[in-house]
């Protein structure tokens, strides 16, 4: 097939390139991770920073010795204080230098909600335009967060919600490690001894390879024994298939990869996630087998958001299970290939729908018989919005994307994405 590889597909250049010029003068470190999220008046936010740029604040910025930037971080993330003034094992001079240089600022929690399930979710103001969502999900033995990479999302997968909102911005590594610290101070979390957040999902808003450097520094902390003291296995990025990027994923970090997949056929992936124009189902499962052979043993999880009558029929699950069984041939590893079910999400105007009980589990079944593991991700927090694609912070949607969709809705025309 004549596959045409130039569509326009936004893809957002990393702050660092998006706001030249934003790095301080003052804060060597700073250069390293620039941020809108700097306070105005140029402090550098601490949470900005994972060890290596902590270390190097501290030590070409302050003049002062490593270990006091793991004290700070200590104190951030395992006591989650933000004033530089209750951090009482660092001197005095020391703390009015800080006071003077940097600012520990994480985002506001415009308001939060619990559901009946457990799950909790977070509505956190990033800058007087900009709100993003977070969720927390407790299950037997754990609790996953789901954060957010961007503000809204620039890929306009169909079926997907954020999507209808249009893309306005990246998030900084302090607004997507703030995230995790306003989650875990609310669930009195203790690194290393009480751990109510055990797992990190990045699956909130937007797409987190196209946030490459800002999301890979935040998911450093969130592995740091300093920071959330999480095992690269526990902190999970889900793509919908940025090939390059997860390439350079596997080159500089070592965490667990999900890639959204949805569809079997190219055709089919090409409505569902317009990404698959530029970056073809073989093309994708080239990367994911490249990536599972660095992390030798460590599986690879592939999404499959069912939808009615779209890719939930018997040939949908025959071609599945055909694509993960060369994935495990390849990888020469059994289960290397793991399929998550995820029931559609229905949200108001979308054209697509939840296939029956039944048939979901027709599907699962014939993935069973096919000797495969596959999950059905149950719907959490249904009753506060926090499911799969329901995810939606205010964004001032420069693409207006959201008007568009309206006049869809208006006119009848049900998923104007699509
Ligand atoms: N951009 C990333 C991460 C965000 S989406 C990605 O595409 O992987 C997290 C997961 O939820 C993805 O698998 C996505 O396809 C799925 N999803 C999105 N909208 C959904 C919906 N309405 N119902 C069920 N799953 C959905």
């Amino acid at each position: 097939m004549d596959r045409t590889r130039d569509i326009a597909i936004e893809v957002v250049p990393d702050a660092a390139a998006a706001a030249p010029g934003t790095a301080s003068a003052r804060a060597p470190a700073a250069a390293s991770a620039p941020s809108p999220a700097k306070a105005a008046d140029g402090r550098t936010n601490i949470f900005d920073l994972d060890r290596p740029a902590l270390e190097r604040f501290f030590e070409e910025g302050l003049g002062e010795k490593k270990f006091r930037a793991h004290q700070v971080m200590k104190w951030i993330h395992h006591r989650y204080a933000t004033d530089f003034n209750d951090m009482t094992d660092l001197g005095k001079a020391l703390r009015a230098k800080l006071e003077e240089r940097a600012v520990v600022h994480a985002p506001t929690a415009m308001f939060d909600k619990a559901s009946a399930d457990g799950t909790h979710k977070w509505l956190l103001g990033m800058d007087p335009k900009n709100a993003i969502e977070t969720v927390y999900i407790p299950d037997k033995g754990r609790g996953t967060l789901c954060v957010s990479s961007q503000v809204g999302c620039a890929l306009n997968c169909t079926f997907c919600s954020t999507a209808t909102q249009g893309f306005n911005r990246n998030l900084s590594t302090a607004e997507i490690i703030g995230q995790v610290w306003v989650a875990a101070r609310h669930l009195g979390n203790v690194p290393h001894q009480q751990r109510r957040l055990t797992n990190v999902v990045m699956m909130g808003m937007g797409e987190p390879l196209a946030n490459f450097d800002n999301v890979v520094r935040a998911m450093s902390i969130m592995r740091d024994d300093l920071g959330y003291g999480l095992a690269n296995k526990r902190v999970t990025l889900s793509t919908a298939g940025m090939v390059p990027m997860i390439d350079r994923l596997a080159a500089e970090s070592d965490v667990s990869l999900a890639v959204s997949l949805h569809a079997p056929f190219d055709d089919l992936r090409d409505t569902l996630v317009p990404l698959n124009r530029k970056y073809p189902i073989a093309e994708l499962m080239d990367a994911c087998v490249r990536y599972a052979l660095r992390r030798k043993g460590e599986s690879v999880t592939f999404e499959y958001t069912l939808m009615k009558g779209v890719n939930d029929q018997p040939e949908h699950a025959r071609a599945l299970v055909g694509l993960m069984r060369d994935f495990d041939r390849r990888v020469q590893m059994k289960d290397a290939a793991k399929v998550n079910l995820i029931p559609f999400n229905p949200f108001p105007g979308t054209r697509f729908e939840r296939p029956g009980d039944d048939a979901i589990r027709a599907f699962q079944k014939q993935l069973n018989n096919a000797g495969m593991i596959a999950p059905v991700r149950r719907t959490r927090g249904d009753d506060i919005d926090a499911a799969c694609g329901q995810l939606k912070g205010q964004v001032m949607d420069r693409t207006r994307r959201q008007a568009e969709f309206r006049r869809s809705l208006q006119a009848g025309g049900g998923d104007a994405a699509a």
